[in-house]
Order: C-alpha cells, then sequence, then structure tokens
C-alpha cells in the first residue's frame, strides 16, 4: 500500500510540476546518483563535477524510497521530454538518461530486497541479455584444447600445467606492466588523439574481487589498480593495459570527459553508476580495444620480442600459448552460466568453481575469487564478453564499406572512437540481420 502511494505520489509530482528542460533533469540524475552512495557505496564508480552536489548530499541525504520517488518523477519528465528528432545526438542524450534512469530504479528495488533473476536483472541494468549455451557447446571446444595439448592427465591438469609456465615473476611485475601500458597508450595515439596532459598512476593491490580497476579522477586522470594477489599470466599485461588503460577506461574516460562534460556541458557525464548501461559500453569496448590496438601480427611480436623477454618467458613457446588462449576465450560464455546458475540458485559456490575450473577452464587459484566477483557484481560478469561481441559487431558492419585492409583500419578506429564519445546504449550496438550483409 505505501508503495503504491508513494508510486502516486512521484507520478502526480512528475504531472503537477513545471516541464523541466534537459539541463534541469541532468542535475537532478547527478543529485540522486550521488545521494544513492549511503546505500550502496559501490553505486557511484567516479564522479568528477560540480563539489556541489556532493556538499548538498552530505548535508541532506535521502532516505532510499525518497531517491526512489524523485527517479521515477525524473523519469516521468523525460518521457515528456521534446523529442529532438530520431538518431540527433540531443536524442541520444535523453534516451541515454532514461535507460539510465530505468538502472537506478531497478538497483534501488534490489537494495529493497526485489529478488531478480540473472536475464531479467542483465535487461534491466545493462539492457542486454547473454546468450544460453549447454555444456555441449563448451564440451567441443574443450576437446580441441585436449588435442592441443596431449599427454597424462586430464586436460584441465594439462592447461594449469601448460600454464604455469607463463607467470610473470613477482620482481617483474612492475616493468612488465608498465611496458604493455606504454605500448597500449602508444598505438591508441596513433589513431586518437587524446587532450593535453592525460595520464595516469598505476598501482599494484591485493585482497580484490578483479583483477584490475580503472578509478577515473576527472582532469583527464585516472589510478589504474592490478590485484597482484594472485599469479599474473603473461597475457593479462596487454589485457589489462588496453582494457584500463588505452583504448579502454582511461580513454573512454577521457573522450567523454572532453566531449560530453567538457565541451558540450552535459554535466551528468561527469557521474559514472556502476551498475548501469553504460558499463557495458566502457567494459565492451575495453576489451574490444585489446584487438583494436594490438591486431594479431603485431601482439605476437610484442610478446616476442619484448614482454617475454622482460618476463624472462621463453618466446620459443609463444604460438602454443596464443592458440591456447584463442580456444579458452571461446569458452568465455562459460562463465556467464556459472554466474547465471549460481545467482538463481541453481548452483552452489562450489559447483560454481568446479564449472569455472572444468568447463571456462579458468585458472584453479583464480576460481573462488571469481565466485566473490560474483557475488559482488552478479549480473555485471556479461559486460565483458557481451559487450565485447555487441561492440565488436558495431565497430566492423560499420566499417564493411571500407575497400582497403588500411581503409578499414582506419575507419573502425573512427566508428570506434565515435562509441566512446557520444551517448550510445547497448541497444543501439545492435545490428539488425537485414543489415547485416
Ligand atoms: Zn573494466
Amino acid at each position: 500500500m505505501k508503495l503504491f502511494l508513494t508510486l502516486m505520489a512521484a507520478s502526480a509530482l512528475a504531472d503537477a510540476a513545471p516541464a523541466k528542460n534537459i539541463d534541469a533533469l541532468s542535475s537532478d540524475y547527478i543529485h540522486l546518483s550521488l545521494a544513492m552512495t549511503p546505500h550502496d557505496s559501490n553505486f557511484v564508480d567516479a564522479y568528477y563535477g560540480p563539489a556541489q552536489f556532493q556538499e548538498d548530499v552530505l548535508k541532506s541525504p535521502m532516505r532510499l524510497d525518497q531517491i526512489q520517488m524523485q527517479a521515477q518523477a525524473l523519469k516521468s519528465h523525460l518521457n515528456g521530454q521534446k523529442k529532438p528528432g530520431a538518431n540527433t545526438i540531443e536524442g541520444l542524450r535523453i534516451e541515454y538518461l532514461k535507460k539510465q534512469t530505468d538502472a537506478m530504479l531497478a538497483r534501488i528495488d534490489m537494495l529493497q530486497g526485489k529478488k531478480m533473476r540473472f536475464d531479467d536483472e542483465s535487461a534491466i541494468l545493462y539492457n542486454a541479455v547473454a546468450p544460453h549455451y549447454d555444456r555441449n557447446h563448451f564440451n567441443a571446444i574443450i576437446k580441441q584444447i585436449d588435442e592441443l595439448l596431449p599427454g597424462p592427465g586430464t586436460t584441465v591438469e594439462r592447461v594449469n600445467a601448460f600454464r604455469s609456465q607463463f607467470v610473470i615473476p613477482r620482481d617483474k611485475l612492475m616493468s612488465v606492466f608498465e611496458t604493455a601500458i606504454q605500448e597500449c597508450r602508444k598505438q591508441t595515439l596513433k589513431h586518437i588523439s587524446l587532450p593535453e596532459g592525460e595520464n595516469f598512476k598505476l598501482e599494484f593491490v591485493t585482497g580484490k574481487v578483479w583483477s584490475g580497476y580503472n578509478w577515473y579522477k576527472g582532469n583527464f586522470q585516472s589510478l589504474i589498480q592490478i590485484n597482484v594477489e594472485l599469479p599474473i599470466y603473461i597475457e593479462r599485461a596487454i589485457d589489462i593495459g588496453c582494457h584500463e588503460g588505452y583504448p579502454g577506461h582511461h580513454t573512454y574516460n577521457v573522450l567523454i570527459e572532453k566531449n560530453l562534460v567538457n565541451d558540450r556541458k552535459w554535466l551528468e557525464y561527469s557521474v559514472y553508476p556502476l551498475f548501469s548501461p553504460q558499463s557495458l559500453i566502457a567494459e565492451g569496448s575495453a576489451n574490444y580495444g585489446v584487438e583494436m590496438a594490438f591486431p594479431e601480427a603485431l601482439k605476437k611480436s610484442f610478446q616476442r620480442d619484448v614482454l617475454y623477454p622482460l618476463a624472462g618467458i621463453n618466446p620459443a613457446l609463444l604460438d602454443k600459448y596464443d592458440a591456447l588462449l584463442k580456444l579458452i576465450s571461446q569458452l568465455s560464455y562459460a562463465g556467464n552460466e556459472a554466474a547465471r546458475d549460481y545467482i538463481d540458485g541453481n548452483m552452489t559456490a562450489q559447483q560454481a568453481i568446479d564449472w569455472l575450473i572444468n568447463v571456462e577452464l579458468y585458472p584453479i587459484e583464480k576460481a573462488p575469487q571469481r565466485i566473490k566477483f560474483f557475488d559482488a557484481n552478479r549480473s555485471y560478469v556479461i559486460n565483458y564478453n557481451v559487450g565485447k561481441d555487441l561492440v565488436r559487431n558495431y565497430v566492423e558492419h560499420h566499417s564493411r564499406a571500407a575497400e582497403t585492409e588500411l581503409e578499414k583500419l582506419e575507419l573502425r578506429w573512427q566508428i570506434f572512437q565515435q562509441l566512446l564519445s557520444t551517448p550510445m546504449l547497448p541497444g543501439d550496438l545492435k545490428v539488425t540481420p537485414a543489415l547485416e550483409k
């Protein structure tokens, strides 16, 4: 009954209130996002907008039901905005705010105890649903891995034994990561120009549920943290360097700050709510960015000539390891299956660990940490692989008209940069089948 009255009050408020312009709604969105922090410390991932908003929410903290009511009013006002024309950047701005507000409302529901199934949750929070695959799908890939690494013992044992040769020694971690991230930066700057003064700080940490994190500070600065608690495999140097730095999160945040916050004065972009569709774009582009910055031949030569020798790993093993990693990457959707079944109560933590180790071929020592990530972030996991595939399809689709490989490469970077600089939603990335040819 109370909820019904609250809903009534919110819609009455929106109906009765004079129409607000989009900049006023943008301020409401920032205010409400920041007001979530006492209820959910992970909700705001980054904020570098006016300090006044933070001072306001500190001075007058809001209860969750108050945030909910005002977010509903915000949504009504957004629905009432005049459409500035299909596919204009102003139109995308409104649609983006609507979906972000829907995600905020869903997160409030969850904090109030609403149980949501994995796929329903990802649809509302991230504007996407991961495909379902059964074990046979993954077994066919595991069979190929089995053939690549023949010998005694199970496939899992052989994979883990082989992989153990590619751990970066502890005393080489900083030099390997610094070298990798500088190369990611160099490759990215060939295609994307970033504002002067952009920079990052690299730090090693322990005791986290993630392997790397970008904390964006504003003014084109990032703090990149790498979790060194567990062994780190050599391929992660390029992966993390690109993902957290260039052309991943740091680049994305810098372009958003430059193009949307500073140039257009769209301040809502100075707050980044983690459990929102923006995360699918962020994680998907960061993962696809690895392929953008390091096409296969370059990735191989840079690893063979620079990173492997730096880490003291035998470069003669590169080709076989690369072939193994390619096959293992095809198992990444097995991680979504484990997360879905675990979150939906169809698997225990131990069953999910066993699935990760035996079906995704996840490194044995890292599997328990992954369960902690599921506990903390739930359906967020789909942002990495579903996001990457959506971004890849979108970029490749829109660059398909280029005639030469060189033109195609340049066009891909243009589309990619545009994606990182405009208010795109995961739904905007879907390439319709009719257009796919
Ligand atoms: Zn990320």
